[in-house]
């Protein structure tokens, strides 16, 4: 491809509606536009890329004789099988009819699958697609990582018992694996708890504009996604004297920070005290004053989904002194974190504007209905197995796999008879790979401060030849009879012929992050040329007629490794 041919489209500045390394080089470097919060379209050499993604993906998917399909993504609104989740655009048609742009395509699959399945001999097979999905997110601040409309791959095995899922899952692990290494990705792989499936996976790309949390303990390599990342608790033995209690005045200090100040006690000795609604009936949670309040978790302790924080106007409305809520004759039931076990002669409040208890303790002044794992994992917090230290890291989620079990062939009615007649439900296991993830995931990982690095097999054009001076007839016909070559033997190559500023057009390409850079100045009247690699800062000067042998032999050399 010539350039001066090409709807080639780079900006000067970086991009002032972008947050993320990745998403402020994609758009800067032309290959991404930003259409709205969230909403992004491709352009021609992003396309280029996501194509090289999506090859890899099929490749190694076929490999596994999993077979493709593709499936609409605006269907009827009927299905609620996952009822839960709030972020789904939903759209009326002509006749008034209720439907849906799908976040997963999963109730599509099954509509397909029980068309086939009658008898066990129909299992076992693997399906999938990839193809846009919707989801109308809450969090847009993570640029191309978060889209309102994004590309998934997304699949589904189906066997008529665990042994069979067992092996189906085992075997897409490993694929998942060796799509994400010949990515050039290494993600950390990390439990998680899906409501919907029995064991489930993330693949997590370690990267600081994560949009994930995970914990990684550094003595036992336990890893956890933080929203379910239990912690330790270490109870001290120590006798402790009782302390009279005492209301105190707290002058107007009401946060956790400032009452710590004012007590002189550790953020961790202050009771935090938050007001929960489940299924509409409120009760009160406690934390130490340090800790955060994993919603997730109380979700699966009193299952349900129905769990809201209440505003401070709702809590006024009760007659709550909202800043100075506390346990002591409280009327509603407590549930408290594990760590308030090991608690005495704390602070909280004390229901009163204006005051705080200094020296309450746990049944002498209230007592608490049930302690649970409550809060959220933090950099306090010990690993649930061995008790060390955990770093916390910030990921983005490029891909998951669960075991989904048979419940949901129970309900979307996936049924065979086995060899005595009897009747089965499938066996089905999900995997998704976030395919714009991946991509904004690789140049998170290779760009440096002039711009992208591709990977060689995901590079938009392995190579891309600059021309110094274009008035130079040799330089020209040099360059075309080398762009020509290397385009006719499969090796896509970019052929800068603007007739721009050299320092643009290296500027450009360093921003395009092409591996291969050949430039054509000067030298070429001794028929030499400068070949260098974009992740290294110095260049090569080889005969011209050289060139495209140490080309050939570089990509030799990358495939083979
Ligand atoms: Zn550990």
């Amino acid at each position: 491809m010539k350039l001066s041919e090409s709807f080639f489209l780079t900006r000067r500045e970086n991009p002032n509606t972008e947050f993320t390394e990745a998403s402020k080089l994609l758009v800067k470097s032309g290959l991404v536009l930003r259409n709205d919060n969230g909403i992004y379209s491709y352009l021609p050499m992003a396309i280029k890329v996501l194509n090289n993604i999506q090859k890899i993906i099929r490749e190694e998917l076929t490999k596994i004789h999993s077979e493709e399909v593709i499936l609409p993504t605006l269907i009827r609104d009927k299905y609620d099988y996952e009822s839960t989740f709030d972020e789904v655009f939903h759209v009326i048609d002509r006749n008034n009819n209720s439907m849906k742009l799908v976040h997963t395509s999963f109730e599509v699959f099954t509509d397909l699958v029980r068309q086939k399945v009658n008898s066990y001999k129909d299992l076992h097979f693997t399906l999938y697609q990839i193809n846009n999905k919707y989801r109308d997110e809450k969090r847009l601040e993570y640029g191309l990582v978060r889209k309102r409309e994004f590309l998934e791959c997304e699949g589904y095995s189906f066997d008529s018992d665990e042994g069979g899922l067992d092996v189906s899952y085992d075997k897409m692990f490993l694929t998942f694996k060796n799509i994400f290494s010949r990515l050039s990705l290494s993600p950390m792989v990390v439990r998680t708890n899906d409501n919907d499936a029995i064991f489930s996976e993330e693949f997590q790309v370690i990267s600081p504009n994560g949009d994930n949390k995970v914990v990684k303990c550094s003595n036992c390599g336990y890893t956890s996604n933080i929203e379910d990342a239990s912690s330790k608790v270490v109870i001290s033995r120590k006798e402790v004297v009782n302390k009279q209690r005492q209301l105190v005045k707290t002058d107007g200090y009401k946060t956790i920070k400032e009452l710590s100040k004012f007590f002189n006690v550790f953020e961790s000795n202050i009771i935090k005290s938050v007001i929960i609604k489940v299924d509409d009936i409120y009760k009160l949670a406690l934390l130490r004053g340090n800790a955060e309040l994993n919603i997730n978790k109380l979700m699966k302790i009193y299952n349900t989904q129905n769990i809201e924080i209440p505003s401070v106007n709702d809590l006024e409305k009760l007659g709550i002194a909202v800043d100075y809520i506390g346990p002591v004759n409280c009327a509603m039931e407590i549930i408290a974190d594990n760590e308030v076990k090991t608690m005495n002669n704390f602070i909280c409040g004390s229901n009163k504007k204006n005051y705080y208890y200094k020296n309450v303790n746990i049944g002498r002044d209230f007592r608490i209905s049930r302690y649970e794992d409550i809060k959220l994992f933090n950099e306090n917090s010990l690993c649930p197995l061995c008790k060390s230290k955990c770093n916390i890291l910030s990921g983005i989620e490029i891909g998951q796999i669960n075991k989904l079990g048979n419940k949901p062939s129970k309900y979307y009615g996936i049924s065979y008879t086995d060899e005595i007649n009897q009747k089965g439900y499938a066996e089905i296991g999900s995997y998704y790979i976030g395919v714009d993830r991946c991509l904004n995931a690789i140049v998170e990982n290779n760009h440096d401060e002039k711009g992208i690095i591709w990977p060689i097999n995901i590079a938009p054009y392995k190579v891309a030849i600059v021309v110094s001076n274009m008035n130079h007839d040799k330089m020209c016909q040099e360059a075309e009879k080398l762009h020509k070559k290397l385009n006719s033997n499969g090796i896509e190559t970019l052929y800068d012929d603007r007739k721009d500023s050299i320092g643009v057009k290296l500027n450009d390409m360093d921003l395009i992050g092409i591996p291969i850079r050949v430039t054509i100045g000067n030298q070429i009247d001794e028929n030499m040329a400068e070949v260098k690699l974009r992740n290294k800062s110095e260049g090569k000067t080889l005969k011209i007629d050289k060139i495209y042998d140490y080309i050939d032999e570089l990509i030799k050399e990358y495939n083979n490794k």
